[in-house]
């Protein structure tokens, strides 16, 4: 599994359409402050079916959509799109390219789809199940995130490491037996 592009178009500062191709390795993007970086992280959160617009650093969902500049006024439409390299089959999905996209318009009306066809959230966030990846996974450490947990007490600290870990849901199962 492998992430292979992404397009960005009216989504937060990115009102132009934008491909970012991932090759094979490692990837930074390195800019100055405010030109975008976490945006972009952001914008992978957001197709991957983020639901909390205060997560996204805005009030309503409709922040996320390109707001205006001095040079050119606000869009009327963000839309997101992920292209994954499935070929081993890690996502719950039989296709060796899954492409998901989301779009929202700022009349409310938004669309979540599955290699072009129209889908649920659920669906999107069926893909991900015990993958490790999602939107509420560890695989994204938000800006911040580091000190928070550097700074956090003990025991936190040792519930996320479970988490990431995957020990929380067979402690659950363990209490779960102990009670019967
Ligand atoms: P830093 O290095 O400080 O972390 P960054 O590269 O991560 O910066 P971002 O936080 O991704 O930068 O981008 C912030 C910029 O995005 C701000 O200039 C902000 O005005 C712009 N922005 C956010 N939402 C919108 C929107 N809806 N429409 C237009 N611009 C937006
Ligand atoms: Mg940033």
């Amino acid at each position: 599994m492998k992430l292979k592009s992404l397009e960005i178009n009216g989504f937060k500062s990115f009102a132009d359409k934008t491909v970012i191709d991932f090759m094979p390795g490692m990837t930074g993007i390195v800019g100055p402050n405010g030109s975008g970086k976490s945006n972009i992280i952001e914008a992978i959160r957001w197709v991957m079916g983020e639901q909390s617009a205060k997560g996204l650093r805005g009030n309503t969902m409709a922040d996320v959509i390109f707001g205006g500049s001095k040079k050119r006024p606000a869009l009327g439409r963000a839309s997101v799109s992920m292209t994954i390299d499935n070929s081993d089959h890690y996502l719950h999905s039989a296709f060796d390219e899954v492409q998901i996209s989301r779009r929202l318009y700022r009349n409310g009306d938004a669309e979540y789809l599955i290699n072009g066809v129209k889908s649920r959230l659920k669906d999107i966030t069926d893909l991900f199940v015990d993958t490790g990846l999602g939107r509420e996974s560890f695989s994204i450490i938000n800006q911040g995130k580091v000190e928070a947990i550097f700074n956090a007490k003990a025991e936190d600290r040792r519930a996320i490491i479970e988490d990431v870990a995957g020990v929380f849901k067979y402690k659950q199962n363990k209490n779960k037996s102990q009670n019967q």
